[in-house]
């Protein structure tokens, strides 16, 4: 490209990460630089749900890609109401069927290697990528009379690389996250200073992630008509429960349980802490991930009822997660920095909307970087309307999801037989809602320059 209007840096090229390179793609007069921290860009064995707000988002990319997708999750798109996920209260011998939770249009479901592929072979010429470059540091010169001094990126390996414009798409490990929040903290006094640095490290959401896949033909074989090779079920207890699914067009059953304990929400997770998961003992922050023998993994629903016990049976081994979180971030954004996806607002997993939050925010910042007034100078003024219509509604989301949990754990005062509606009302943004709204407001915001955004 002979003369860009500038160049982007992306950090981290999971979900969110490629899904802006792609959606930049019509934006012939900027350059995108993806900088991946691993050898290859494909994550192996897990899978990834979109549901309808964010699919239709991923609808704007054109026929071919929307047809790129729908290959891969064997299922045609719908907008009709479908019953999603049937909800049993399973926590006793004879289980009882409590709801099927109403969505307009389906959960997408994706292999993730998949998901990835498809964002690959649309990434335009004007986008290069970069593996094994693991970002450690950035430095944002304080601004000059042009404004536009270049951002200086550092990796692990050693080397150097410059751009205009620095996105954090690098995970809730994210390294962009604290070097940005350090700069804005920066002048601060004492007291905000704290609030803002506090928000620099992912925490524990109390929350313990039982995750495994099981062989749907060893399902088969022993029972048959077992439901769950035909219907997404979740197996609802105290404190407890889990999800079951069939996945990769049928050949494995997913399988995601988990325990919510309500007095450590938002506690540190350090090695001390006293929780009663013995895997978690002796871990330090980085291990958030044990292995379990299928003896400890079906510890915590060994009381559920028989049709729960028949899956628990196919169970071979799997892993416990220490799911963490992010904090709600006084800004997502400074000057020509901005953070999306999970380094922005890492959620609990309960209402499978990580994924899709990370796509809404790669397509606003699209919006608002390509938008014909953008210019390197105004950049900061773009990613602040980013940050103004994106962080309140992440934020929300992100508080539904652990509400979501809870109401599925029975940790909430609410009647069984009004429990269905709870859950839904709590949840149908993902289906009844929009981006586009945001999308108008940012142009709106763009387009005059008069209306202060901070
Ligand atoms: C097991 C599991 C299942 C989930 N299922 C769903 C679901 O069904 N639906 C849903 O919506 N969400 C789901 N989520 C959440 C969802 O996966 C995340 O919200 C989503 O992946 C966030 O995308 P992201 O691009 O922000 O981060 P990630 O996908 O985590 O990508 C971050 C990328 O940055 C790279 N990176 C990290 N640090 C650096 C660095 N310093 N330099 C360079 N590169 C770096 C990483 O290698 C990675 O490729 C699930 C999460 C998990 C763990």
């Amino acid at each position: 490209m002979s003369n860009p209007k500038f160049r982007i840096a992306i950090c981290g090229g999971g979900v969110g990460g490629l899904t802006l390179a792609v959606a930049l793609s019509r934006h012939q007069d900027i350059t995108v630089d993806v900088y991946e921290a691993a050898r290859s860009f494909c994550e192996i064995g897990a899978g990834v749900g979109v549901w309808p707000r964010a699919f239709r988002v991923l609808r704007k990319f054109g026929p071919d890609f929307e047809q790129q997708l729908l290959e891969r999750c064997g299922y045609e798109y719908t907008e009709e109401y479908v019953a999603a996920v049937r909800s049993r209260k399973s926590d006793q011998p004879i289980g009882i069927e409590l709801f099927d939770l109403m969505t307009k249009g389906k959960l997408m479901r994706f292999h993730r290697a998949d998901f990835h592929g498809v964002l690959l072979s649309f990434l335009p010429p004007s986008c290069t990528t970069h593996n094994a470059k693991r970002l450690t540091s950035y430095t944002q010169p304080l601004e000059d009379c042009s404004g536009n001094s270049p951002i200086t990126l550092t990796f692990k390996d050693g080397s150097t690389a410059t751009c205009d414009v620095l996105i954090g798409a690098d995970g809730i490990k994210s390294t962009v996250r604290p070097c940005m929040l350090r700069e804005l903290a920066e002048g601060l006094d004492p007291d905000k200073k704290k609030s803002v640095l506090s928000c620099m490290n992912p925490i524990w959401s109390g929350v313990a992630a039982y995750r495994t896949l099981i062989s749907a033909e060893k399902l088969r074989a022993r029972f048959p008509d077992h439901r769950i090779l035909k219907e997404f079920t979740q197996y609802m207890g105290k404190d407890a429960y889990f999800l079951a699914y069939p996945l990769f067009l049928g050949q494995y059953i997913n399988f995601a349980g988990f325990t919510l304990e309500r007095d450590l929400v938002d506690s540190a997770y350090d090695a001390d802490t006293e929780i009663p998961r013995p895997s978690f003992k002796g871990k330090t922050d980085d291990e958030w991930v044990s292995e379990l023998t299928a003896q400890q993994f079906v510890e915590p629903f060994k009381d559920f009822e028989e049709d729960a016990q028949q899956i628990l049976e196919c169970v071979e081994k799997g892993t416990l997660w220490a799911v963490h979180t992010v904090k709600t971030l006084p800004s997502i954004n400074f000057r020509r920095v901005a953070i999306m996806g999970d380094a922005a607002h890492a959620m609990v997993p309960f209402q499978g909307s990580g994924a899709g939050q990370s796509i809404e925010d790669a397509y606003l910042l699209m919006t608002v970087l390509g938008h014909k007034s953008t210019t390197i100078e105004t950049v900061p003024r773009a990613l602040a309307i980013y940050d103004k219509l994106r962080r309140p509604f992440s934020s929300e989301v992100a508080l539904r999801a652990m509400r979501s949990g809870q109401l599925c754990a029975f940790q909430e005062d609410v009647p069984l037989h009004e429990l269905g509606d709870t859950i839904t009302k709590n949840w149908e943004w993902a289906w009844l809602t929009e981006l586009d709204d945001a999308l108008e407001e940012a142009v709106r915001l763009l387009e005059d320059s008069s209306i202060d955004v901070n």
